[in-house]
């Protein structure tokens, strides 16, 4: 690998979330097969991460349960080298407990999502107390599941860089900026600036927009020498008034645009090298 692979764009499919139902978009993959799926698509469209949440046969919202998640890693550790991100947030369902929010780590995905606070988020509180925290970054050392320190406002990154200072989080830092949640940072050029520029100077950093704003924010992030995070997880209109029908769809609008800009987009080998994964594929 040549040292200019550093440069290169990881691109990052967030294949379905947790609580956009099939009355929002009649696209979103629900189940194993079809999440599984989607997350193929787009790692042959050039996405070099997949972040997974697993759904309710029942409800259609996200759950925790470790049977589901296996069905959708599995097939994709067997058919791809696309690096596998975990959902360990647990939103939707109700009253879980850290232990259950944790349960995907089992699989030991090699990296898996890490909320680095609490905020409000629509009318809900998506809690994150410091003691979940430190049993989240507890386990995830003990496994070597890198964490994708999820950022919705800025207090998360001090939050990051203090448990780094303690020696529970290692370097270095990855960051997943959420932006244009109701109601966290804004998905705004300054604000996008100013996260980049308060994370430690050897920590990588990513983003995604909710809903329209992920197009101004992956252009931004290009240019900035940042990564890209697209897909039905955040938002679901491919352009106004018209919805995107695959994820893959993302991943090639983005490939297709940073090919034309001059960024090459990084190989999930050469992904892992640019967040410095200390152990082999898993
Ligand atoms: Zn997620």
């Amino acid at each position: 690998m040549d040292r200019k692979f550093k440069d290169k764009l990881i691109i990052t499919a967030a294949i379905t979330g947790s609580r956009i139902l099939r009355d929002t978009t009649p696209y979103i993959p629900y189940t194993p097969e079809e999440i599984a799926g989607s997350a193929l698509e787009c790692w042959n469209a050039g996405a070099s991460i997949v972040h997974i949440h697993v759904r309710d046969p029942e409800t259609g919202l996200g759950t925790q349960d470790l049977e589901l998640f296996r069905q959708v890693v599995e097939p994709l550790r067997e058919e791809t080298d696309v690096v596998i991100n975990l959902t360990t947030s647990g939103i939707a369902a109700r009253n879980l407990s850290f232990e259950d929010r944790l349960k995907s780590l089992e699989l030991r995905p090699e990296l898996a999502s890490f909320d680095a606070g609490s905020i409000n988020l629509g009318k809900g509180v998506f809690v994150n107390p410091p003691d979940f925290l430190d049993l989240a970054a507890e386990t995830m050392k003990r496994l070597k599941v890198k964490p994708e320190i999820e950022v919705f406002d800025s207090g998360m990154i001090v939050t990051a860089v203090q448990m780094r200072n303690e020696g529970k989080l290692a370097d270095p830092l990855f960051f997943e900026f959420v932006l244009g949640t109701p109601y966290g940072a804004p998905a705004t050029p300054k604000s996008l600036v100013y996260l980049s520029e308060i994370v430690p100077e050897n920590a990588i950093w990513s983003v995604t927009g909710i809903g329209r704003a992920h197009l101004p924010m992956s252009m931004m992030a290009l240019a900035m020498g940042g990564h890209i995070r697209v897909g039905m997880e955040d938002h679901v209109f491919y352009k106004k008034g018209e919805l995107a029908e695959s994820n893959a769809q993302f991943v090639e609008r983005i490939v297709r645009i940073a090919r034309e800009y001059g960024r090459d987009i990084a190989s999930p080998d050469e992904a892992r090298g640019i967040l410095e994964f200390q152990r082999e594929r898993g």
